[in-house]
């Protein structure tokens, strides 16, 4: 039986408690770049980019600005712009389908399935004699159906831009994402499971030719100092971020496990009162998010809330019914699956620096919830 006696503050997450930890390494790696005046790309960039496509199972990783760049040049890279098509989730973070926007193409949607991710079924639906590319969504940190995604592909001739925002670490069966598609777009937002001091991306290819593109893509499209091969903007990664990145490269395989340990630990308890999220065969997620679902959301957020436990809803407002969208012909009712989840998703902290006892005193306010 679940009593609640005590009240306890469980945030959603603490980026400050978070950087104790390694803080006198941080600030020593940070001091070395000062020292060196060397503050954009560089050597602490290299060995980033080197490791990154290392744990990503990639041959090349390039630093960027931010996931959104990521994907943005991805697709100046492929050529897509006006006219094209892209393939993408409507209940993923907007930057999936706002990047096709801004590139000049358009975002369709295609509907997801129980565990948040696209559905091959419905991209099938979705292709058009317009259709470039596919940007599936590893979303919550679960590889999305890889597989089927690719073979669609094959058959349509798309690329495939994996939108692996959410999931670094994350492998099916035994394979990295953003070492499946054309190329893999991450984000190091300081809310990202690798997380930079401020913003951050990074683009993963297999290919030679587009890890070449993307190098001159970031840098104005620059083949050398002085020549300009195409119009492009600025993404460099900084070099004082790679550096503090380096640090926490050695730890990221550790800090996934505990967030995997903490998912355990809510399905194992939580199960019974509502919906968690299931770990298929091959699959490891590396969640990004813990989401739940049940019919009375609403009142259990403000209960938690109540019972000094944060939470969140990822997210609100699914994409194709944002203002920014209604030109795009979508409405209430096109995306069933995303627009019931909506209604019953709640987002749990999941930060590794939860201690078990507090992951235990969320699990028991939601049953003292349920039980009330
Ligand atoms: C965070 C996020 C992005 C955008 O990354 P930024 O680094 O913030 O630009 C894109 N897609 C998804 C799924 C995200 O969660």
């Amino acid at each position: 039986m679940a009593t609640i006696t005590q009240i306890q503050r469980v945030p959603y997450i603490d980026l400050g408690l978070q950087h104790q930890a390694h803080k006198a390494e941080y600030l020593a790696e940070i001091e070395k770049v000062l020292d060196s005046g060397w503050f954009i790309l560089g050597e602490n960039v290299s060995k980033f980019e080197q490791d990154f496509a290392d744990l990503c199972g990639a041959k090349y990783a390039i630093g960027l600005n931010s996931g959104t760049d990521a994907l943005f040049l991805a697709m100046l890279a492929f050529g897509i712009g006006p006219g094209d098509e892209v393939i993408t989730a409507p209940n993923s973070y907007l930057a999936s389908a706002s990047s096709v926007a801004l590139i000049g193409a358009t975002p369709v949607f295609a509907d997801v399935r129980d565990d948040y991710n696209i559905d091959p079924e419905a991209i099938r639906k979705a292709i058009t004699p317009n259709t470039k590319a596919i940007i599936p969504v590893h979303l919550t940190g679960r590889p999305a159906a890889m597989k089927e995604i690719l073979a669609i592909a094959q058959e349509h001739n798309l690329k495939v831009i994996e939108d692996c925002a959410q999931a670094v670490c994350a492998t099916l069966d035994g394979q990295g994402v953003g070492s499946f598609g054309d190329v893999g777009c991450f984000s190091l937002h300081p809310l990202k499971n690798l997380n930079a001091l401020g913003d951050g991306g990074v683009l993963t290819t297999n290919s030679e030719e587009i890890y070449h593109r993307i190098l001159k893509a970031r840098n104005h499209g620059l083949r050398n100092r002085n020549e300009c091969e195409f119009w492009s903007y600025n993404s460099r990664l900084d070099a004082m971020q790679a550096a503090v990145l380096n640090v926490k490269m050695k730890y990221i395989k550790k800090v996934t496990e505990r967030r995997r340990e903490i998912a355990a630990l809510y399905q194992s308890r939580l199960a019974d009162v509502v919906s968690v999220p299931k770990d298929q065969e091959g699959e490891y997620a590396v969640y990004h998010t813990f989401i739940v679902q049940t019919d009375r959301r609403n009142e259990l957020q403000d209960y938690l809330k109540e019972h000094g436990v944060d939470t969140k809803i990822h997210y609100p407002i699914p994409i194709h019914l944002q203002e920014a969208a209604s030109n795009l012909g979508y409405q209430v009712g096109s995306m069933p699956a995303t627009e019931s989840q909506v209604e019953r998703i709640l987002s749990l902290p999941v930060f590794p620096e939860l201690t078990d006892a507090q992951v235990h005193y969320v699990c028991d306010v939601i049953h003292s919830f349920f039980q009330g």
